[in-house]
């Protein structure tokens, strides 16, 4: 990105150790060289640089998955100069998304017969198919209020204030208002009862989500769906849901079949599905599938002709890579139903670990449900003397990258560490896990105490070198983490 920010004080030429067997001179940093280098140096230079990124596997903060098997990999690399949206060049790529888009409606028991075909299509990440998702809904608003001759200037969209920024985004850029319901201690998903009363004649829709970011709690879009059908009654509106199951589209299903989320509740018209996170596939897939083809606009899709056959395009991007959309299908055909059952289960079996071994160290409360993501969200139960934005920053010293944040609009008093859990993290990994975090309280624990031993024997509190050696540290990690990450959960 380009507005993002590079550490300051360093030199404007880059330096490389073993390419310096290559090449002789430094490489300007912002500008690009004049002259060409070896690609063996180029290679080198960029993987020692490469060398200092976190290790993705212990980074648990992020749903996205970083494993996959090597035969994927290698359907991956063989497909990786195939452009997506050459869809009359490759056409088996296309029959692959259309198979994954059918495959993932059926999951989500969108009303359809044996031989009717799904809609939806596969996007880069939940984000891009929120924002399509979104238009759909703002577009059928429109005509709907344009030919009861009622004015369209007012959108609003009612979400709870834990919704992931994606939707602030298509809010902000698609100049619709968002109508957040605020958490509170103790309930950190968007309430139905309060989301209902939000609701208005300009309301194009209500967005639950399927698995906070926050702390992986499912939203119970079954009793939204009551109440809203219920006022869309007395009113005569006709406000429909959509569900953002980014990260839960891949887990309920399996792990919680009898829960009602999706399509058969009646007014869930649209559900999106990040398919790099619990549909294991690496970063750059996501789905967005409506019910049936009345919810998608037709002036929505446009139809191209120019790389061969008439094509419906529903994207905001136009060429993509194809090996997402082989990579999820391979997960489909490979794991199955059961197959993903096993892994979403495992997942499960390892937060239970975690859970447990936190709370027999005492400190901890547990904030996230059983029922859920499969992630740890915990608090301190006293940060009195240290907090959990000082266990994460120490956990880094081991090279796990475990968040901490404030929770949203009005329960901003409560931080929390969050820890995701996906297929690669082990049981022995876990084990690990709350080792480090254990000696990580003690450490600042001990260093609390030896601190005000010393304030007893000299009897003046300002002197207090262990403390201060303390926060250096602290301030030393703090600095660190901020200047590594761009935000702190995906
Ligand atoms: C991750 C996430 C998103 C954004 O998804 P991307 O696939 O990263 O674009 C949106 N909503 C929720 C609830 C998420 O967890």
């Amino acid at each position: 990105m380009v507005i993002s920010s590079t550490i300051a004080d360093y030199d404007q030429n880059l330096h490389s150790t073993f390419a310096s067997r290559y090449v002789r001179t430094s490489l300007p940093r912002f500008k690009m060289p004049d002259q060409p280098i070896p690609k063996d140096a180029a290679y080198q230079i960029i993987s020692d640089e490469l060398m200092l990124d976190g290790n993705p596997r212990l980074n648990l903060a992020s749903f996205v998955t970083t494993w996959m098997e090597p035969e994927c990999d290698k359907l991956i690399m063989s497909s990786i100069n195939k452009n997506y949206v050459d869809m009359d060049e490759y056409p088996v790529t296309t029959e692959l998304q259309n198979r994954c888009v059918n495959m993932i409606a059926r999951l989500f028991h969108a009303p359809m017969g044996e031989d009717d075909t799904a809609v939806g299509v596969g996007t880069v990440g939940s984000s891009e198919a929120i924002m399509l998702a979104g238009l759909a809904f703002k577009r059928k608003w429109q005509a709907k209020r344009k030919s009861q001759g009622k004015t369209c200037d007012n959108p609003n969209i009612v979400t709870g204030s834990n919704v992931q920024v994606c939707w602030e985004k298509f809010a902000r850029y698609f100049e619709v208002e968002l109508k957040e319901v605020k958490v509170k201690e103790g309930y950190y998903v968007m309430d139905p009862v309060k989301a209902v009363e939000l609701v208005d004649e300009n309301t194009i829709c209500v967005a639950a989500i399927l698995g906070s970011t926050m702390t992986g709690e499912f939203e119970d879009v079954k009793l939204l769906n009551e109440l809203l059908t219920k006022k869309n009654e007395e009113t005569g509106w006709d406000v429909p849901i959509h569900v953002d199951a980014a990260s839960g589209g891949f887990v309920a299903p399996f792990l919680y079949p009898d829960l009602e989320w999706d399509f058969q509740l009646p007014l869930v018209k649209s559900i999106n599905v990040s398919g790099h996170k619990y549909g294991l596939v690496y970063a750059g897939v996501g789905w967005v599938v409506w019910r049936t083809k009345d919810d998608l606009p037709d002036e929505l899709v446009f139809h191209i002709n120019y790389l061969g056959s008439d094509q419906p395009t529903f994207t905001l991007n136009f060429s993509k890579g194809s090996s997402q959309i082989i990579a999820q299908y391979y997960q489909f055909i490979r794991l199955g139903f059961e197959g993903y059952k096993n892994v979403m289960k495992n997942c499960n079996g390892n937060v239970m670990v975690l859970k447990e071994g936190l709370e027999k160290t005492g400190r901890f409360n547990i904030i996230s449900k059983d029922v859920g993501i499969p992630l740890l969200a915990f608090s301190l139960k006293d940060s009195s003397r240290y907090t959990v934005f000082d266990i994460s920053e120490s956990l880094r010293r081991f090279g796990w990258i475990i968040p901490a944040y404030t929770m949203p609009p009005d329960a901003q008093h409560i931080s929390v560490l969050r820890v995701v859990i996906r297929e690669d993290f082990s049981h022995s990994l876990a084990d690990r896990l709350i080792a480090d975090i254990v000696k990580v309280v003690n450490e600042m624990e001990d260093a609390q105490s030896a601190a005000s031993m010393s304030r007893a024997r000299n009897g003046t509190p300002s002197d207090d070198s262990t403390r201060e050696m303390q926060r250096g540290i602290t301030k030393y990690w703090r600095r660190f983490v901020q200047g590594k990450k761009t935000s702190s959960v995906c």
